[in-house]
């Protein structure tokens, strides 16, 4: 094959399949049925530094019925154990964004990632919520901080793909600037599934499958600490293998390992006919804002359910922010902010949906409230055997009868000040169930003793 005849075929995508070694396609021993892994794609971040149409113009260059799958939030053992098994009883590889607090919590978790052959991103230190507002340096230490405690617990610098999603997909200029000088890439998505929300299984399943189809191919956006998600996932990889579809697994680009050749319009989710010339796209109207009635109507896949009324996805995290700052703020439109129509620098970037689209994974809160625990747990064991010492001083001082009825109660005390934080943790809005994992500067204890003052 000539490399004009190859260049032409690769243009028109028809190479797409056979650019990259495959990885275990059709061939998994023991499991006739699974989807398998059709191909793995090569990419170089220093060349496509924002993915996902979510957010960005360009997401990964897919041929139609081709999906990528994510799941950020982990490792948290049950949950992601359970994820890792279905996704090896379908020869699935995935791409896995780590939180680095949860890396540190449960190192061989992102061990456990990468002996499965997944790919191993990472987002951030403590899932901040707010990366969109805090100060750069401050985001700039979360990505960093994120990726040097999945390295650690790695311990092998090389198994870390230099993939980060943003927490809530809060993106924002200056964020997406460091990133990209860092040489990473930054991961959006293209379609979630809202598996973060109080919704059922089957609800989940439902949203993959009729957002998957509306767009044809792309990222999907799921969390490995839900159980929903466990419950869903073996069901999503079922239907797309009955509906043509094909996993593919993406790795990043390294010496020995040149990126998948690829054309610029197939980083497009709808790349441009080749009846139509190039000039004419992408044909961007000047649109204007003019008010809500140009603005088409959400399909039903942009819409959940909440007592059999439909809800916008900007509704939960709108009603958490005002919650969470204890005033009523001014209620936002809840239709602009998700439309997919293209502004006028819309080259740049889009809009930004991520505000409205996230509120605080119920199973990350959980998650990071267990990951303190566990911190919490080994700080009780170190006082616990500082409190013995203390005992057998006081013991021969006489005092033994004083200081074992005022230990055990201040101790008990402060151990139920602490559970009552959790458990107003656990139906705290999403704003405030931001703040209580936000700052990772301070020991728990010390953490949390800030959480109980704020709420008084
Ligand atoms: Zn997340």
């Amino acid at each position: 094959m000539s490399a004009s005849v190859f260049a032409s075929l690769v243009a028109l995508g028809l190479l797409a399949g056979i650019t990259a070694p495959a990885a275990l396609a059709a061939d998994c021993p023991g499991h006739p049925d699974a989807i398998g892994t059709s191909r793995t794609l090569v990419v170089d971040p220093r060349e496509h530094r924002l993915v996902g149409t979510m957010q960005y113009r360009e997401t990964l260059p897919l041929a139609d019925h081709e999906v990528v799958l994510t799941f950020d939030d982990g490792p948290l053992p049950h949950n992601s154990n359970q994820i890792l098994e279905i996704l090896a009883s379908q020869c699935v590889k995935a791409t896995f964004f780590t939180i680095g607090r949860m890396a540190q919590s449960f190192p061989e978790g992102v061990r456990k990632l990468r002996d499965a052959g997944h790919t191993i991103g990472t987002h951030t230190q403590n899932h901040p919520l707010n990366m969109n507002r805090m100060p750069i340096e401050r985001a700039q230490k979360e990505i960093d901080d994120g990726i040097a405690s999945v390295k650690a617990a790695l311990g092998d610098d090389a198994a870390l793909a230099p993939f980060v999603r943003i927490p809530g997909l809060m993106r924002a200029d200056a964020v997406e600037d460091y990133a990209g000088s860092q040489g990473l890439q930054l991961w959006s998505a293209d379609f979630p599934a809202d598996d973060w929300r109080h919704i059922s299984s089957s609800r989940v399943y439902d949203l993959a499958i009729s957002r998957i189809e509306a767009k044809g191919k792309g990222i999907l956006l799921l969390h490995d600490i839900q159980a929903r998600t466990v419950a869903a996932l073996p069901k999503i990889l079922n239907e797309l293998k009955a509906r043509g579809y094909h996993i593919v697994h993406v790795v990043p680009a390294s010496p020995d390992r040149p990126a998948t050749p690829t054309e610029p319009q197939q980083w497009l989710l709808h790349p441009p006919s080749e009846n139509v010339a190039i000039s004419h796209w992408p044909k961007i109207p000047n649109f204007v804002f003019a008010g809500a009635d140009m603005l088409p109507a959400p399909s039903l896949s942009d819409v959940d359910w909440l007592d059999g009324q439909p809800i916008a996805f900007a509704e939960p995290f709108d009603h958490a922010r005002r919650l969470a700052h204890g005033i009523p703020l001014p209620r936002d439109a809840p239709w602009p902010r998700l439309t997919s129509l293209p502004l006028e620098n819309a080259a740049i970037t889009l809009p930004a949906p991520e505000q409205s689209l996230f509120e605080m994974p119920d199973g990350l809160r959980a998650a990071l409230q267990s990951a303190a625990a566990a911190s919490r747990r080994a700080e009780q064991a170190a006082s616990n055997a500082q409190e013995t010492r203390t005992k057998l001083v006081s013991a021969d001082t006489g005092n033994s009868r004083r200081m074992n009825h005022v230990k055990p109660h201040a101790r008990r005390g402060a151990g139920h000040d602490l559970g009552r934080d959790q458990r107003h943790g656990a139906s705290r809005v999403a704003g405030r169930g931001t703040r209580t994992v936000a700052p990772g500067h301070h020991g728990p204890l010390k953490h949390l003793a800030q959480v109980k003052k704020r709420n008084v």
